[in-house]
């Protein structure tokens, strides 16, 4: 990554922005009225598409292979960098800028090449949100919510944004919904509450290098993912509805969705309904861990016999 890159700044996607001067100190709620307006002819049009962090989340990379029909790894490739996701360890992807000019390799002077697939962080901007609380209240499957209420919002001012000088006027909840905000919402919440849960463990809580390479494959690169739950043994392993079997073998959406679900059961331990692994299996792991138990005890009286010969020489 070059040092441009690190110098970059993040663009609001989890509700936090790396530069809190640039933050109006001010609670938003969906009612609130702000003034914005981003069009062709403002003086700094597409001045917000370099110099940036773009973070990536697993629907944005879905919509942005689809709209330039290649498949992920070609795009991971050309377009991204790794990066770690919210200050944790866990591994995610950010939009690689072009070399010569710091850009998003998207970006032309004529505005936004993939616009109605721009990713979530470019939808958000210039109002974030303040969500997924860590150690939230729990719904009944033990996952962390945040209820409506508890959400606000906030206005991202920069001095070289010449949107906050126009004149049009809309409601947080407007605007949300006119830069297709909240279906991205949809999409995304669950995989960030993976990143939460993770923030909120902290790194004292182990995952393994294995878990973390899983994450990282789900996240990014579904063809794999699904090669996965296809051709390796998971389907032996575990039980699930025929009817969500057929799903995950052709839609996208769906399998990315799955792929939520089974991170939140393997990493998290979190309880997923119709998400179980069979019976035998159980039941082979759990002769493994006697059997490992049964001769750590054989070695251990062998040890203690040996050093008892010793000492009565
Ligand atoms: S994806 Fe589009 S809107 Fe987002 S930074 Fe790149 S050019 Fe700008
Ligand atoms: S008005 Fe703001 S959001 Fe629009 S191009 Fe200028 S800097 Fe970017």
């Amino acid at each position: 990554m070059s040092q441009n890159e690190l110098n970059a700044k993040e663009k609001v996607l989890f509700g936090k922005s790396t530069n809190p001067s640039n933050i109006e100190p001010l609670k938003l709620t969906m009612d609130s009225q702000l003034k914005f307006r981003c069009h062709p002819e403002v003086s700094c049009f597409t001045a917000c598409c370099g110099n940036i962090k773009i973070v990536l989340t697993p629907y944005d990379i879905l919509m942005l292979t689809r709209r330039l029909q290649i498949p992920p790894h070609e795009f991971l490739h050309t377009y991204t960098t790794p990066t770690y996701l919210e200050k944790t360890d866990m591994p995610g992807v950010a939009i690689k800028l072009r070399e010569e000019d710091n850009k998003c390799p998207f970006v032309t002077p004529e505005g936004c090449t993939v616009y109605t697939d721009r990713p979530t962080a470019c939808r958000y901007y210039p109002v974030g949100m303040a969500d997924f609380r860590e150690g939230g209240s729990k719904d009944a499957d033990g996952n962390e919510v945040t209820p409506d209420e508890e959400k606000f919002f906030f206005l991202v001012k920069e001095d070289h944004c010449k949107g906050h000088e126009e004149d049009k006027l809309w409601t947080v909840g407007e605007w949300r919904a006119d830069q297709g905000v909240d279906v991205r919402d949809d999409m995304n919440k669950k995989w960030l509450r993976l990143i939460m849960r993770r923030k909120s463990f902290g790194h004292q809580a182990n995952l393994s290098e294995q878990a973390k390479r899983m994450f990282f494959m789900a996240s990014t690169d579904l063809n794999h993912f699904r090669r996965f739950i296809f051709e390796s043994s998971f389907l032996d392993t575990y039980v699930l509805d025929e009817k969500l079997i057929e799903k995950i073998k052709d839609d996208d959406v769906e399998l990315m969705l799955f792929s939520f679900d089974y991170l939140a059961h393997s990493l998290f331990g979190a309880h997923v309904p119709g998400m179980n692994i069979k019976e035998e299996k159980i039941q082979e792991k759990v002769a493994q861990i006697k059997q490992r138990q049964d001769d750590a005890v054989v070695s251990a009286v062998q040890d203690y016999e040996d050093l008892k010969k010793q000492r009565d020489k």
